[in-house]
């Protein structure tokens, strides 16, 4: 299907003011070629009710929205559609007031709620990784301070972040929490953001060591003295980090849990991976393609994502 999206507010509610147009709309990105029964295989089906698709081969039924984050909603989607246009034409991001004002929503919860099953469909697991060459280096996030000695801190997140170099520029990023700088955490980021035979370029710190086993071509720059900074070597993982820094702090005013950060910085990923975009509605229809395509997460996951949803490394080793 060719990429089909509105260019602007007017667009959007022309071509989705009705049920009927959203699940339309859902229906031909989530089956770009064409409906298939997930029981048979079959290719025909029925319209059953408005909302069911029923497989002409098996009778076996199912749903536009069934098995997408859209899945059990009892909101109308054409509020969705405005929701998730709101979020992706805000050039700084969407905070969970500024939905609730935008929709007239009555809680704050609801607003917060929706934003996080949003963030969910926003970087997809399998997508491809960075490849050429790639800065990777760790810093914390949360609380005032800058950095103490021995890179130990227990009150801020520690993230871990990846920029490709595009000439002088940054191409594209990965970020994710880990529980510590160990190698144990650092690797396997490493292994699911950047393509091997990629160069990777990081300072001295031992948590590195093991990148060139894993197919890395590992290029270290050592800070000696004071009279370079980690960020002059590092310039472009530094300046994604004072971006997000900012980002956390002005459209989230700092108000984000460790728990939850993983989602906050995939939300930032898909913003900056995106950010020469020519046009927003192009974001709105990568998120609405992510949207049918992610797994549905019910509210009890979205507040206690630790029991749940993503694993992180458990090593206990200490930076
Ligand atoms: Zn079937």
């Amino acid at each position: 299907m060719p990429e089909e999206y509105p260019r602007n507010l007017r667009e959007l509610e022309a071509s989705f003011s009705t049920e009927e147009a959203c699940r339309a709309y859902l229906l031909r990105l989530r089956w770009p070629e064409g409906f298939r029964c997930r029981r048979c295989g079959g290719g025909r089906y029925w319209p059953v009710r408005g909302t069911l698709l029923e497989c002409v081969g098996c009778g076996c039924q199912t749903s536009v929205t069934a098995g997408t984050i859209f899945q059990d909603t009892r909101t109308p989607l054409p509020v969705w559609f405005r929701a998730m246009w709101w979020m992706t034409t805000q050039k700084n991001g969407a905070s969970a007031l500024g939905l609730q004002r935008v929709l007239g929503l009555k809680s704050y919860e609801t607003a917060w709620a929706w934003l996080h099953k949003l963030r969910r469909a926003m970087v997809r697991p399998g997508r491809d990784r960075l490849r050429g060459r790639i800065e990777v280096d760790e810093c914390y996030v949360g609380g005032l301070e800058e950095g103490l000695p021995g890179r130990l801190n227990l009150d801020k997140a520690l993230v871990v972040i990846a920029a490709q170099e595009d000439g002088p520029g940054i191409g594209r990023i990965r970020m994710r929490q880990i529980m510590d700088a160990s190698a144990e955490s650092l690797i396997p980021f490493v292994r699911d953001s950047v393509e091997p035979g990629s160069v990777v370029h990081t300072d001295g710190w031992a948590g590195y060591l093991p990148l060139k086993a894993e197919g890395y071509e590992h290029d270290v720059t050592v800070v000696r003295g004071k009279r370079k900074t980690a960020s002059e070597l590092l310039p472009r993982v530094h300046r994604v980090v004072s971006l997000l820094k900012r980002w956390l702090l002005g459209t989230h005013q700092g108000a984000v849990s460790h728990k939850h950060l993983d989602y906050y910085l995939d939300e930032f990923t898909f913003r900056f991976n995106r950010r020469r975009s020519g046009s927003r509605g192009k974001l709105f229809y990568r998120l609405m393609q992510q949207a049918v395509a992610t797994d549905p997460a019910p509210l009890d996951q979205i507040l206690h994502p630790e029991s749940t949803a993503k694993t992180k490394p458990q090593s206990v080793g200490v930076k």
